[in-house]
């Protein structure tokens, strides 16, 4: 039996797709962490914003600590709803602009959760290739169909429909893609499920806190925060805290507060876990500032990689992927950056197709030009002598 495992492990050894040791970082998910009491540049975090080591959250979770202590005791249908989930989940409604809203334990629960509780056997889901793989397990845990289109092309998600469409239709896409950074066609979208009749979610994990003039995501950024069915997004990235949601029509929120297992058989999120949640999203609705100001440096960092020559695709986002193609390279350059203080991991198959290793770059709107500058100058000097740009 040993065997067996052993010679997997050495096969992703050889194709360079083996997971070493964590990274333990001992300190805050800050711009600058600490990895084994040396200070590097974070760049591959989801902590959008900065909020996840902001005092303000700091505050609003030692307060809820002493007022309810930390674990919830129970599932939500039990003995573990507690008045603060009540008022996230009416703060998650009105600021994505719907009718209610319920929190899961992770965006991965919600996803699985929606998913599988929406559609069976006799549904087709029409699903974007690059979707997250939370948005795929969820689909085959349903039973459904499951008909994956190129990613964001809506000529093929149209033919697609054409060919597979059956009684129900589901089409679900990243709202922004996590290792593209790129923006899903949601207009487009829209009107195809208009035109066949077609239920639609987005899963906005990425989205949220960055775009829309509220910062509520990228449905709101193309004005269409009424037009799509399910609304899905994740508490543990620009908001800083832990959590998933899914926002929407009050029916469907009751039916997956009553059908969807990933919430009813977990335990419910701690009260304090809430509270930062309520506390972000809070800072997000008046804080236009951070978000704008962390677009505008994303932008300009952009630039800076793209003259150097690298391959980076332009987004509006701060997801920045820097492709290398070969794993080993890809690995060897994180390796590299990292003796250099500056941590961003390698991304590889099977996270994304294969021959599109790169380094999954994400800025925090707490990072300075001067880290930024400084990251250019030794990312240059290292793509030039791996051969990933011309020397
Ligand atoms: N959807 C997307 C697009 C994601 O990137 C992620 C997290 N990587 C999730 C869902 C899952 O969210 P969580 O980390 O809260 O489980």
């Amino acid at each position: 039996m040993e065997n067996i495992f052993n010679s997997m492990l050495s096969s992703l050894k050889e194709k360079g797709l083996y997971r070493g040791d964590f990274k333990y970082l001992n300190s805050e998910q800050a711009s600058k962490v600490k990895i084994n009491n040396k200070e590097v540049i974070l760049l591959g975090s989801n902590n959008y914003l900065g909020l996840c080591n902001d005092i303000r959250l700091k505050e609003a979770v030692i307060d809820t600590v002493n007022k309810y202590g930390f674990g919830s005791g129970g599932s939500r249908l039990t003995t573990g709803s507690y008045d603060l989930h009540r008022k996230l989940e009416e703060k998650i409604a009105h600021f994505k602009g719907v009718e209610a809203s319920l929190v899961f334990s992770t965006g991965y629960m919600a996803n699985v959760g929606i998913i599988s509780s929406l559609c069976d056997r006799k549904w087709v889901i029409f699903s974007d290739r690059s979707n997250h793989a939370s948005i795929i397990d969820g689909c085959l845990l349903s039973g459904a169909k499951l008909v994956r289109y190129k990613h964001c092309d809506m000529d093929d998600l149209e033919r697609k429909i054409r060919e597979n469409k059956g009684k129900y239709n589901l089409i679900v896409t990243d709202g922004v893609f996590s290792m593209d950074g790129d923006v899903a066609p949601l207009p487009n979208i829209i009107k195809l499920a208009k035109k066949y009749e077609i239920v639609t979610m987005v899963d906005d994990a990425h989205g949220v806190g960055i775009l829309g003039e509220n910062g509520s995501g990228t449905a709101k950024y193309f004005k269409l925060s009424d037009q799509i069915d399910i609304q899905m997004g994740t508490l543990s990235k620009a908001i800083g805290s832990i959590g998933g949601y899914v926002a929407g029509k009050k029916y469907f929120i009751d039916y997956f507060r009553n059908i969807a297992r990933s919430f009813i058989f977990s335990t419910a999120l701690p009260p304090a876990a809430i509270a930062a949640s309520i506390k972000a999203i809070e800072i997000i609705e008046k804080d236009k500032f951070r978000r704008k100001h962390l677009l505008k440096m994303a932008d300009w960092f952009k630039n800076k990689l793209i003259e150097a020559g690298f391959q980076v695709t332009r987004t509006i986002t701060p997801i920045i992927p820097v492709i290398v193609g070969d794993s080993k390279n890809t690995v060897k350059l994180s390796e590299s950056l990292l003796e250099e203080g500056i941590y961003v991991p390698a991304i590889r198959p099977p996270t994304v197709p294969s021959g599109t290793s790169r380094l999954r770059i994400s800025l925090m709107a707490t990072h300075t030009y001067d880290d930024l500058r400084y990251v250019i100058d030794v990312i240059k000097f290292h793509g030039k002598r791996l051969g990933i740009i011309e020397g």
